[in-house]
């Protein structure tokens, strides 16, 4: 079973943050910002590629409501999934990662040296 399933079970701890039927979100372990977040299925999905239109669609609404909770919906947070190895996913269990509380340095696309982001 993964860690993230082990999670849902209750097996292994985790700071809790919001939870329904189907979905959880839990503070990252290793949080890159004042807010950070880790959103998932209950049901084990590997990654981003896997979900169901019909999952997918429950999902943004809960993660909506993640938000809204942690009063980042006004100012902003980001949202990001890696999905397999070439994407940097580590754990092969569907997550998005929600980051926010602070401006979030970001290096345009369109500035980044071709050459940096591989
Ligand atoms: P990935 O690189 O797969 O997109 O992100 C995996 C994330 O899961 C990382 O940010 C890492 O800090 C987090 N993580 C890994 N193991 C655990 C854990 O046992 N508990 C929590 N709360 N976060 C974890
Ligand atoms: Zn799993």
């Amino acid at each position: 079973m993964c860690i993230f399933c082990k999670i849902v079970n209750k097996e292994i701890p985790a700071n809790i943050e919001l939870e329904n039927d189907d979905f959880l979100a839990f503070h990252d372990i290793n949080p890159i910002a004042p807010i950070h977040l880790l959103i998932i299925p209950k049901v084990h999905v590997q990654n981003f590629q896997e979900i169901s239109p019909e999952l997918m669609s429950k999902m943004t609404t809960f993660i909506q409501e993640v938000a809204k909770k942690m009063r980042l919906d006004k100012d902003g947070y980001r949202l990001l999934t890696n999905i397999g190895e070439n994407g940097g996913q580590e754990v092969m269990h569907l997550h998005f990662h929600l980051v926010g509380g602070a401006k979030l340095k970001w290096v345009h696309l369109s500035d980044l040296n071709p050459k940096e982001a591989i």
